[in-house]
């Protein structure tokens, strides 16, 4: 589209303007109804149909994510024999020696509340490699077959925990074709845009310090129908500046996960003795943001538990080098936030980059954060409302593959948090997917707002999100990237 008028029933954020002006894919008029209209272009009206700009989901593996889908997806298996029996259906029509990724398993979701055995995943099949990752990402089963060519791995246990999970991951990623690779991209790109997403932030490589293929992406930008914003997830950063990035991480771990009992906790799990670990020490990471912060490189981290969000928010407080510089550096996941931990947030500048979903999922009642924590140490969970009001930005993602590609599910999971003291409001939600997502990519000036001048990166939806909507209602009918229809949904114009 060169010269378009987009006219529509609302602009998020522009009240009263009924229309904008696309010119070589960047916003160049706003119009109220009572401004004298441009006559020489070409008209796109949605009618009833919100404009919003385009929603960017700040965290997603989307390699991994495009990956998976290809596999097995356990959400609403209900015991093991039905998870060998959805196995059993992948198996068939792969050839023999093929893999077969089973993701999204959740033992506190089935029956019998426990990982299925190796014995059990022999017995669907002994000539294809079985790989079932926890729902989480932080612990895999493997059948016999897959294991035997997993060289390195330290424990004799069946579940594959850190370091093991690491590199059972890493075989099974390594084994992918530069032609699988960029399949997973552009379905994860897909799959976007259905949620209603123009940007993508992605996190490259496995946290092992590799970089595997990151110039593979970064060279074919503009092939994806999504903007994707690339992160080295690596610890390397000669490797990152290579690589030309101007930030560094994304899931590299503080800690790892509540459900795996491995995020780093201040006090011991519910009923243990244990606190989980952290992965690294205190000098470890301060080096690290100042080696970064040196380079000019923006720092990412992944943290779960409140000591774990300590030490990489101490090390941004206290790394030396660039002073003066605003660093865009981020808090991944931040989930356990005591009030004096957010006082600490607030001073660091660094940015919460959360999931809503994962409060859908596991926050609320006799739900896993409950269980494992304990009532006082649930309502200190994904505070979003806290965090906000202290001035810290938020900034949304989905985490994807551990959660859906879905901006309305994630704005719903933002307004109706479980714990009613740490609900936003819609509009805050909205910013955290546009605004927010552009200052951490160091683009706010370009793109996050309906504005003169930045690019026409819209999400339309059938109708305004509202206080107190509900999910079933909005549908997003169109995804335009600078200026670009690169989604047509099916929505009945209403
Ligand atoms: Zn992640
Ligand atoms: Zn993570």
């Amino acid at each position: 589209m060169n010269r378009v008028l987009l006219k529509s029933a609302g602009f998020y954020g522009k009240k009263g303007v009924k229309a904008v002006l696309v010119e070589q894919g960047k916003i160049t008029a706003l119009f109220t109804p009572t401004d004298p209209m441009p006559g020489d272009c070409q008209v796109l009206d949605l009618g009833n149909w919100w404009v919003y700009p385009g929603f960017v989901d700040t965290h997603t593996h989307s390699f991994e994510g495009g990956l998976y889908s290809g596999g097995v997806d356990l959400t609403n298996a209900g015991d093991i024999s039905e998870i060998l029996e959805k196995i059993k259906a992948g198996t068939e029509g792969l050839s023999k020696g093929e893999n077969l990724f089973v993701w999204r398993f959740d033992e506190n979701r089935i029956k019998e509340r426990r990982f299925p055995t190796i014995a059990e995943l022999d017995s669907v099949s002994s000539e294809h490699n079985i790989l079932l990752r926890r729902i989480d990402g932080h612990s895999v089963l493997l059948n016999s077959r897959a294991r035997e060519r997993v060289s390195g791995l330290f424990s004799r246990e069946e579940v594959l925990r850190g370091k093991d999970n690491d590199i059972a991951m890493h075989w099974f990623h390594g084994s992918c074709s530069e032609e699988t690779i960029l399949r997973a991209y552009h379905k994860s790109a897909e799959i976007g845009l259905k949620g209603g997403f123009s940007g993508l932030h992605t996190m490259i490589g496995d946290a092992d310090c590799s970089n595997t293929h990151y110039a593979l992406i970064r060279d074919r930008l503009d092939e994806f129908k999504v903007d994707y914003k690339l992160y080295p997830q690596s610890f390397n950063i000669d490797s990152s500046l290579e690589l030309g990035a101007d930030r560094i991480g994304g899931c590299i771990l503080a800690d790892g996960s509540i459900g795996s009992h491995t995020a780093a906790l201040s006090q011991p799990y519910q009923g243990s003795d244990s606190c989980g670990n952290l992965y690294h020490d205190d000098q470890f990471w301060l080096r690290f943001v100042e080696r970064a912060q040196f380079h000019n490189l923006n720092v990412a981290v992944h943290c779960i538990g409140d000591k774990a969000i300590r030490q990489i928010n101490n090390a941004y407080l206290n790394a030396k080098g660039q002073s003066g510089k605003c660093f865009r550096h981020q808090l991944i996941h931040c989930e356990l936030c005591p009030d004096d931990l957010i006082e600490e947030i607030a001073a660091s500048g660094a940015a919460a980059v959360m999931q809503p979903a994962f409060d859908r999922y596991w926050g609320g009642e006799d739900d896993l954060y409950d269980n494992e924590l304990g009532r006082s140490r649930m309502l200190q969970m994904n505070r979003f409302r806290s965090l906000a009001s202290k001035g810290i930005r938020l900034c949304f993602g989905s985490d994807w593959y551990i959660t859906e590609l879905d901006a309305i599910k994630g704005i719903h999971s933002a307004v109706n948090h479980k714990n009613p003291a740490e609900r936003i409001i819609v509009n805050e939600a909205i910013d955290a997917y546009t605004i927010n997502a552009a200052w951490l990519a160091g683009t706010d000036e370009l793109r996050g707002s309906i504005d003169k001048g930045k690019y026409a990166d819209f999400t339309v939806l059938n109708r305004e999100l509202r206080e107190g909507f509900e999910i079933g209602d909005i549908k997003v009918v169109k995804v335009i990237k600078t200026g670009d229809i690169v989604y047509d949904g099916d929505a009945v114009q209403t």
